[in-house]
């Protein structure tokens, strides 16, 4: 058996050089700790979630894609590239989930949940009341998804939309800008509540989602 040096072996772990690096989609940080989310998600389920599931949709994306016409392109060029594509179907449900997952865990933070923040008031006043009755019909549309997918707050023009997608669906997709993502699939909660997925979306709502992230997506 053939014995390698130290030297050779790290030089094996390096990094790509960057002009190849680009080409490999890399699992973005957790913008919080794996507790950080807790009681209403925890530990468990954000380390399975994000470590196994959203890892998973990002490591088989890049195995479908390489020496593709895809390699270089961003997630939301592939994901709106084969959209509705039946024989882009794998890369198109591997790139949305990649993307859904990233835009998710920063739909959430520790301490979240509370009043809108005032870049969003008038949107909601126009289109909602007030920013219960949104919370109420966003958790309505995330309890209510069929199977698995997603519920979105998103910008429809000049007016807010809430919107269910199933699976790995996007609402780029339809034209709309997304501002926040609940995911509704069972792995998101079924740890911490099994079948209740009512009680997962009113803790999340409550308690986490992120209002300062919708709002800066306005600008984008
Ligand atoms: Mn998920």
């Amino acid at each position: 058996m053939q014995t390698q040096s130290p030297i050779s072996a790290a030089t094996a772990r390096a990094p790509m050089p960057d002009s190849h690096a680009t080409a490999i989609h890399e699992l973005p940080p957790l913008p919080y700790e794996f507790t950080a989310l807790a009681p209403i998600i925890s530990e468990a389920t954000v380390r399975v979630h994000y470590l196994k599931h959203n890892k998973g949709y990002v490591d088989e994306l890049n195995r479908l894609i390489a020496n593709s016409e895809f390699v270089g392109m961003s997630l939301e060029q592939i994901l709106l590239a084969t959209a509705k594509q039946p024989e882009h179907e794998k890369i198109y449900n591997n790139a949305a989930q990649a993307w859904n997952h990233s835009f998710y865990w920063r739909s959430l933070k520790p301490h979240g949940g509370g009043d809108a923040p005032r870049a969003l008031q008038p949107l909601i006043a126009a289109g909602y009341g007030d920013t219960d009755v949104l919370k109420r019909e966003l958790a309505t549309a995330a309890t209510t998804l069929f199977g698995s997918g997603w519920a979105w707050l998103a910008l429809d023009g000049e007016k807010l939309k809430i919107v269910k997608t199933g699976n790995a669906d996007n609402v780029l997709t339809q034209g709309l800008k997304p501002l926040l993502v609940i995911d509704v699939w069972e792995h998101a909660y079924y740890l911490d509540f099994q079948n209740r997925r009512a009680d997962h979306i009113a803790g999340v709502l409550d308690k986490l989602i992120n209002w300062e992230f919708a709002a800066d997506n306005l600008k984008r």
